[in-house]
């Protein structure tokens, strides 16, 4: 990815273009804005730039293609430190920055940032989730907060300045981020291939507040209310399996632009008729003298259309198959 494919936050782009063209940038950042705006991704974007070798840092044009770039894209460049809080703890572990109790001092990330750069530029660190950073992290980074190796950069990300102890603060040069625009939103919810649909990522843009969180939180809540949708007509008498099959390709074509995501969709909305109907079941079977044969042919019929899914059947065929079969049973 280069400069040209990221979303927004032209101001703090500027900002750095300048500080890097001037010589004049800092060591340490705080990066403070709202979740899931890109602020990860922009200091990914300054160290590609800083450590790219097919363009100069004044350049401010990362190619995105050559070695450099790729590692740090990936998190294998030997210049690049990213630490982020393990999924299953609460907060970033002291560990993280100087060490296992074993290896104290000569591992984690206050160690690696005074290696010499291997590239002969310089070192740049992310700490990732950084209002997690406790007491204990914080006098553990102190230090290298404090007197960073010459020409490193360490780019922490925040999502409140209040959340920052003072000393981590008062040690970082703060940028503040904004939440994307409408637009933005709608332009990276297209480009990350969650929605096809322009006017259904304008839509759930608008009420997402810039943040791609809170946009994949409505993506599911529209899925939910789609999920209602397809029980009303599922229990329609007759049937509309043409209405139906439609309603279901269109919501599939929607999931966004490669197969595996449609796939993935088609399979998550038979599941869904695959669970109703299993709720019909279990209401029948307080009742007497209703044969509850037709419910399970149709969870019958679910699974082998799942199982058409994963063989690859073509979407249109099987959806039209699946939906006529449904209403026959
Ligand atoms: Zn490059």
């Amino acid at each position: 990815m280069d400069w040209q494919y990221f979303v927004g936050h032209h101001l703090q782009r500027e900002w750095f273009k300048n500080a890097i063209l001037h010589d004049r940038l800092a060591s340490t950042f705080l990066l403070v804005g709202p979740e899931a705006i890109g602020k990860r991704t922009f200091a990914k974007m300054i160290a590609k730039t800083l450590l790219c070798t097919n363009s100069s840092p004044a350049e401010f044009a990362p190619c995105g293609k050559c070695e450099a770039c790729i590692q740090i894209e990936v998190g294998t460049h030997p210049d690049f430190i990213q630490i982020a809080r393990d999924q299953d703890k609460t907060a970033l572990s002291i560990d993280q920055f100087i060490g296992r109790e074993e290896a104290r001092m000569r591992e984690g990330l206050c160690y690696e940032i005074r290696m010499k750069p291997y590239s002969g530029r310089r070192k740049i660190a992310i700490v990732d989730d950084a209002d997690t950073i406790g007491v204990e992290g914080a006098n553990s980074i102190l230090k290298t907060l404090e007197e960073p190796p010459p020409g490193s950069v360490i780019f922490l990300i925040s999502t409140s300045l209040q959340r920052q102890l003072p000393t981590i603060r008062s040690r970082c040069q703060v940028v503040r981020f904004q939440g994307l625009s409408q637009e933005g939103l709608a332009t990276l919810a297209m480009r990350q291939g969650l929605t096809n649909d322009a006017d259904e990522a304008n839509q759930i843009a608008r009420k997402a507040n810039g943040s791609m969180a809170s946009f994949h939180v409505l993506l599911d809540e529209e899925l939910r209310e789609f999920q209602g949708e397809m029980i009303r007509q599922l229990s329609e008498r007759p049937m509309d399996f043409i209405k139906f099959a439609k309603a279901i390709q269109a919501n599939v074509e929607s999931a966004g632009s490669e197969s595996q995501a449609k796939r993935e969709r088609l399979k998550q909305l038979i599941e869904f008729a695959q669970q109703h109907y299993r709720a019909e079941l279990r209401d029948l079977l307080h009742q007497s003298g209703i044969s509850p044969e037709p419910k399970l042919q149709c969870i019958q019929r679910c699974l082998e259309a799942k199982e058409h899914v994963d063989r690859m059947v073509a979407p249109a065929a099987l959806i039209e198959a699946w939906s006529a079969d449904l209403a026959a049973i």
